[in-house]
């Protein structure tokens, strides 16, 4: 996010009359004097930083500033709310009574526009407001934690952002362990983990080695253990004696010279008589029975945790109104909230324990249930607040459809014309579109995309489109302009590094309207461009741009269609959680004339092969890249010095009789654009490149690849590279080379690549072996994290979910229904200032 300190500074001013506005239920909005004042001088200030990234939330901080102080109450409230939602995206300390009102009443999106004189009366404008009461009566899940359990244990809770009783009864245990059988010691199996109860023979520090370490010896006249700490502070066993009773699990090592042992295990004072101590120990939720493992919480210990939670339940699930209407839990057989979540916490004795750690019981499915659902309308609503405000309807017919694809030199694929299509279909209604175009590597995209610009240029209106990397953008540029050529249609190319002069001619050029067609790299949504009347927003390879950089260029038109395209193959179960509010358009076909890739992963033992294969492409006149990996976004010296190395050692010791040329992150515009010019005309045979060849670079000559390392890059990262070979006739070839230390997962992952070449499948799998955090910033998208579903777990459910949330908030879009009521509620602390977010990607 692009927001420097001297932004922030100003627009802090902001802070405390928005937070006394909204304080109490926005009691103090009365009291607020010549407010606009304030945010025209805060605006003003924060202009003068100069922050260009920041352009289009001025602009929407100073839209609800205007005239402030004459608006009705329910107007000034709107206002309060959305301009704690514009500051939101910047990083400031917000206080907690503006993250309530920003997230109740954003729920539409981004602040509309001043009104147009195309806009269209309310209703169709009217806010989604939650039934929320201005000051929801304390529940006992709202009960703060500090009155349930000691001091340090609340504090390292809250520092995860567990505050309150309910907050608790969320925080799932991460997996369960079996402490029902309690064993005679000298039955106890290397291996196993165990529960045994014993008498203490002996403790105290001992060395081991050179290492200090707490050691009991615990015998139960069948045998004896040793339980061992090797973090330890006296403190910790000041309550054990020789000879008293304890009970302690843990997974016993089998040592063949020094005997069964346990190491940081759990250890429990008990009274003489051991059923009665069991007894005891169990309602302390420590033994004899099935335990919850929590994800840990600094400085809080198992122990505490299941205390503290086992008293948040007691205390807070009787109170626990369903979000989760009544109607849909009998349709969908899922057990109540607090069945379930008590279930979950505490299982019954005979559960069974694969059941519980593959979260399969009736309890987590229902949970896992409630959060997709909570997503999914949040989705749902969020979809239907972006439709109801009035757009820009383009011309957009058949025959206009035509001539804009008459303008490429090759007939559009079959899938070609379907996206294009349904592109047409949303640019030509007076809703702004909100579209995912996605599709493999070389499907044809960027031609889509071209074909929805001319439609709009048509119309009369300009198009950008926005690309992640300047490499890319210029060959985008390039492209186009090629194509463009003798239509009249003009472009221009807005980057970082041109130099001021060409600059400020492309700036004019977009602001007067001179030029139709804006390409470039995030420049483009910085305050130095304007548009005379943009009309369409592509944004290429979306998930790498902030939120905001999004936010800003969309702000430039009044309104703009905007299309998003992504190569990176976003998995169907992904894509509907994630960008679930978007529609999407796919393109599943290449088009004809390209040969597919062979993949082969080697190790470093078939180095010479591999070297071998990319010589003989190289003399029989084709190109080649060399991709090593690097930390992606931080090319750092030492990885830019290995480039540099590798590099040279291939220059000189393996292919002297080629001609050999380097890429990398550190490089100026103008030395990259040297070496890739001469890559392109052929001058430079064999192309070594950090990541940065990943997007954008089209050769067709080129028709090998080898990979170093493959095994440190995600299988969608692989499969993009691979993009990049393939692009001509000649049969094409990508070489995995991966490091001496594989994994079996790491293995099969690269196995993948071998096996197909469907980018869709390749993300899928990705997504099941790495999670799916890293296949998606899922921060950046503005998406809450999930808790107990799992996209690669659960799909199955997802389309009943999503199919369930969507009918609902068609039913009942504002949530009025009494029974929808704790939906509502739910769904405002769930979704809490991440709705406006999300409207742009
Ligand atoms: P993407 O943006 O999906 O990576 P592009 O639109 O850049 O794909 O297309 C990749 C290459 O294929 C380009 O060289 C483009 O000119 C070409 N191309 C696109 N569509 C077609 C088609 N229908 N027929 C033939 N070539 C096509
Ligand atoms: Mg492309």
């Amino acid at each position: 996010m692009a927001t420097s300190a001297a932004l922030a500074d100003a627009l802090k001013a902001l802070v405390a009359p928005l937070s006394f506005a909204a304080r109490g239920g926005f009691a103090g909005l009365a009291k607020l004097k010549d407010f606009e004042g304030t945010v025209r001088a805060a605006v003003e200030r924060a202009r003068k930083a100069g922050d260009a990234g920041a352009a289009g939330l001025l602009d929407g901080l100073s839209r609800e500033g205007d005239a402030f102080d004459a608006q009705p109450l329910d107007e000034r409230k709107k206002r309060v709310a959305r301009l704690a939602g514009l500051l939101a995206m910047v990083p400031l300390t917000l206080p907690e009574e503006l993250g309530g009102p920003a997230a109740q009443l954003s729920l539409t999106g981004l602040p509309p526009p001043a009104p147009k004189a195309t806009a269209k009366p309310a209703p169709a404008q009217k806010m989604l407001e939650l039934p929320l009461p201005d000051a929801p009566p304390a529940t006992p899940l709202e009960l703060p934690l500090a009155g349930l359990g000691a001091r340090h244990v609340v504090d390292g809770l809250r520092a995860r952002g567990i505050k309150s009783a309910g907050d608790l009864l969320y925080f799932l245990p991460r997996r369960y362990e079996d402490r029902r059988d309690v064993r005679p010691i000298g039955t106890l199996l290397g291996g196993a983990s165990v529960v045994a109860v014993g008498t203490i023979q002996k403790m105290g520090a001992v060395f081991k080695g050179r290492r200090r370490a707490y050691e009991m010896v615990i015998g139960d006249g069948s045998g004896t253990i040793r339980a061992q700490w090797w973090r330890f502070t006296q403190g910790m066993f000041k309550k054990y004696a020789i000879g008293a009773r304890v009970i302690v699990s843990g997974e016993v090592r089998e040592h063949p010279r020094f005997g069964k042992s346990l190491s940081h295990p759990d250890l429990e004072l008990i009274g003489a008589d051991t059923d009665d101590a069991l007894e005891t120990a169990a309602a302390q939720d420590s033994f004899g029975r099935i335990i919850p493992i929590y994800t840990d919480v600094e400085g809080v210990s198992q122990r505490a945790l299941r205390r503290l939670v086992r008293k948040a339940v007691e205390a807070a699930a009787p109170a626990i109104v369903d979000p989760l209407p009544q109607e849909l839990r009998e349709k969908r057989e899922l057990l109540s909230a607090r069945e379930a979540l008590t279930f979950a916490h505490f299982p019954p004795d005979d559960t069974d324990l694969r059941v519980l750690d593959g979260r399969a019981s009736p309890a987590h499915r229902r949970l896992v249930y409630e959060e997709l659902f909570l997503l999914q309308c949040g989705l749902a609503l969020k979809k239907r607040g972006v439709k109801i405000e009035p757009g820009i309807a383009f011309k957009a017919d058949d025959a206009a459809i035509a001539r804009a694809a008459s303008r490429l030199p090759f007939k559009l694929t079959n899938a070609q014309r379907r996206a294009l299509g349904q592109i047409a279909a949303d640019m030509a209604k007076s809703e702004p579109m909100n579209r995912l175009l996605q599709g493999d590597v070389g499907s044809g995209k960027t031609a889509v995309a071209l074909c929805a610009a001319l439609l709009a240029i048509e119309s009369g209106y300009q198009a950008a489109l926005m690309a992640p990397t300047e490499l890319l953008a210029e060959q985008h540029h390039r492209n186009l302009s090629k194509l463009l050529e003798g239509t009249g249609v003009r472009c221009a190319l807005v980057t970082g590094s041109l130099k001021a002069r060409a600059r400020e001619d492309a700036d004019r050029a977009l602001r007067t309207g001179y030029v139709q067609l804006a390409i470039g790299t995030h420049a483009l949504a910085e305050e130095a461009t304007r548009f005379s009347n943009l009309g369409l927003v592509v944004v290429d390879e979306q998930h790498r741009f902030g939120v905001l950089q999004r936010a800003s260029l969309i702000n430039k038109g009044a309104r703009p269609d905007v299309l998003v395209m992504t190569a990176t193959p976003i998995p169907r179960t992904l894509a509907m959680t994630v960008y679930g509010d978007l529609d999407a358009s796919v393109i599943d076909e290449l088009p004809p004339g390209r040969t597919p890739i062979v993949t082969r992963v080697y190790g470093e033992k078939q180095r010479a092969k591999a070297y071998e294969l990319v010589r003989g492409q190289l003399a029989a006149g084709r190109q080649a890249y060399f991709v090593l990996p690097l930390v992606e976004e931080s090319e750092k010296l030492v990885d830019i010095k290995d480039a540099i190395g590798e590099h040279e050692r291939l220059a000189r010791d393996v292919f002297p009789e080629f001609r050999l040329g380097l890429v990398h992150g550190r490089l100026s515009a103008e030395e990259r654009d040297a070496v890739m010019d001469r890559f392109r005309s052929g001058e430079v045979q064999l192309l070594v490149a950090t990541t940065v060849i990943e997007v954008g670079v089209d050769v067709p000559n080129a028709s090998v690849m080898v990979v170093e390392h493959a095994e440190r890059f995600g299988l969608s990262q692989l499969h993009q590279l691979r993009g990049r070979v393939g692009r001509g006739a000649a049969k094409s070839l990508c070489l995995l080379l991966a490091g001496y230390a594989q994994s079996a997962v790491g293995r099969e992952r690269l196995a993948v690549m071998e096996a197909t070449t469907d980018g869709f499948r390749i993300a899928e799998e990705d997504l099941r072996l790495r999670g799916m955090g890293e296949l998606v910033g899922t921060r950046q998208s503005g998406m809450p994290d999930l808790a107990v579903a799992d996209l690669a777990r659960d799909q199955a459910i997802l389309q009943d979910v999503r199919d369930d949330a969507f009918a609902l908030i068609a039913a009942d879009p504002e949530l009025q229904r009494p029974e929808h009521r704790a939906l509502a509620r739910a769904l405002y602390e769930r979704w809490a200032g991440k709705l406006s977010l999300a409207r742009v990607g």
